[in-house]
């Protein structure tokens, strides 16, 4: 093969879209194009001696936060065995900032944005010239309709294992300030039908699991149910064999016609991933975020009382002008509203994004090493933001498992982030541990703290015995995928 596009993938189970793309546009030069994927935490050796064994002229790497550092350890390999082997760079973490970067140091190329069309002419100019002159090539984004869709190129492999991402749009219209997306001019849509009849091909071959990145599904309501449509066609043809999908939504905007559609869906067949972010107006207008709170929460809440969608809701913490203080009301009264599962995320600086112009005037400090984590502002100190890291992990492990669905609501009480936070300090001084805890031994910590906060020995063991009766039945977090499983929302969002 003249030339490979590689990347390493957080985990097996994540199939690149991003490789997809770039191989189903490379015309003339696609039956000389293939794509080798890795998982991150390989031995360099072993990946740069499996590029090589292809012979590849050309090597395309997709660079993201969460492989940055493992593939700047690859090139760095690849062009000292390998000099003559051209290296070109995409994806977002090379996207910006791209000149102070060791790893756009050490390549040959860079293409920054969109590569659909850019990659393969930049390609073709290498293989036969003339030259390319420029090191970094700004990606052309060229109509939606002349971009050639990917879905095909899932193999049945990746169909019988894999999570399908698929996407109906690209771009977000919002401006949220924390987020890359923030940089688009405005969202743009594929083609529907020619869309639709790929997520038909993909059904045809046996794909069951559906997940959307459209940064917000709900913009384009028309389009939200035509793609919703199609998939309780699906359901209602063929009852007995569940299909799942994934869609992120802005909260603010859910009209009847989409609530009535919504509604139609059975138990567990719809996820919806909700961006909040933060409840306080102040933070909302400081990062530019644009949310109705009051109507945010009312769809919340009617999603939560009148359909059977599974609801994953995103607090940030760690944003400019955010207190302690503001982030627990924020995190009670989403609480309240009874999502299934709260994702809280730890602020990231993600290169690029326009929070940057927050750092001195809120004494943002952020930890210089991807995935560039914020570690004090002027209102949390590093003490604190650690112990928000801990409860955030906790969170994960004990309420969003939905293994201690009975338990929680017991531990959160009507104080959900202090008694909550008083658990996560307690467990972390008796374990000094926040990964790798067996649940069995979680389950006896968290009888423990039952009992010292006065629940006598037997009721705390019945609590706990409830939530495993309901795991066992079956029940209410059955066959879910767990935050604790999924990378944070303004990570996750780099993924295609
Ligand atoms: S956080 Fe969501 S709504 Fe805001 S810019 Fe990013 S994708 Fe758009």
């Amino acid at each position: 093969m003249t030339i490979l596009l590689s990347t390493l993938n957080a985990r097996y189970t994540h199939a690149s879209l991003g490789l997809r793309y770039l191989l189903a546009n490379m015309g003339e030069l696609r039956s000389q194009t293939t794509i080798q994927e890795f998982v991150i935490g390989a031995k360099t050796t072993d990946l740069v001696e499996r590029l090589l064994a292809h012979r590849p002229r050309i090597v395309g790497f997709g660079v993201y936060i969460w492989n940055v550092e493992e593939t700047t350890r690859v090139v760095a390999m690849l062009k000292r065995v390998a000099p003559e082997v051209t290296v070109i760079l995409g994806g977002p973490e090379v996207s910006y900032e791209t000149g102070e970067q060791a790893i756009a140091k050490l390549a040959d190329y860079v293409v920054t944005g969109w590569g659909d069309v850019t990659f393969p002419k930049l390609c073709k100019d290498i293989l036969e010239g003339p030259q390319p002159l420029m090191k970094v090539h700004a990606g052309v984004q060229p109509p939606m309709a002349e971009i050639a869709l990917p879905y095909s190129l899932y193999s049945d492999e990746d169909i019988a294992h894999r999570t399908l991402y698929v996407e109906a749009s690209r771009g977000c219209p919002f401006k949220c300030e924390f987020c890359l997306s923030s940089l688009d001019k405005t969202a743009w849509p594929f083609p529907l039908d020619g869309f639709l009849a790929q997520l038909e091909n993909l059904y045809g071959r046996g794909a069951r699991l559906f997940k959307f990145v459209d940064r917000t599904f709900n913009l384009n309501v028309k389009t939200s149910l035509k793609i919703m449509q199609f998939f309780l066609d699906k359901i209602e043809a063929n009852p007995g064999d569940p299909v799942y999908a994934h869609f992120e939504l802005v909260p603010d905007h859910l009209p009847e016609a989409l609530k009535e559609s919504i509604a139609k869906f059975p138990p567990g067949a719809l996820q919806f991933e909700i961006g909040i972010q933060s409840f306080n107006p102040e933070v909302q207008a400081l990062v530019s975020r644009r949310q109705d709170n009051a109507k945010a929460a009312d769809n919340i809440r009617w999603l939560c009382e009148h359909s059977q969608t599974h609801l994953h809701v995103d607090l940030i913490a760690g944003l400019p002008g955010e207190d302690v203080a503001s982030f627990a009301r924020g995190f009670d009264h989403l609480v309240s509203l009874g999502a299934q599962e709260i994702q809280f995320g730890i602020l990231k600086r993600l290169r690029g994004t326009p929070i940057i112009r927050h750092t001195g005037p809120f004494g943002m400090v952020y930890d210089p090493y991807p995935p560039y984590t914020v570690l004090a502002t002027n209102l949390i100190d590093f003490a604190t933001m650690q112990r928000l890291v801990r409860f955030a992990r906790y969170w994960d492990l004990v309420a969003n498992s939905g293994r201690f669905g009975n338990t929680t609501r017991v531990m959160l009480g009507d104080a959900p982030f202090e008694n909550f936070m008083a658990f996560s300090d307690w467990i972390y001084t008796r374990t000094d541990a926040t990964h790798r805890i067996a649940l069995d031994r979680l389950a006896r910590l968290v009888q423990e703290w039952l009992q010292l906060r006065g629940m006598d020995q037997a009721a705390a063991a019945a609590l706990l015995a409830s939530d495993y009766a309901g795991r066992i039945d079956g029940g209410a977090h059955g066959a879910k995928q767990t935050a604790a499983a999924a990378p944070a929302r303004q990570v996750r969002h780099l993924a295609a």
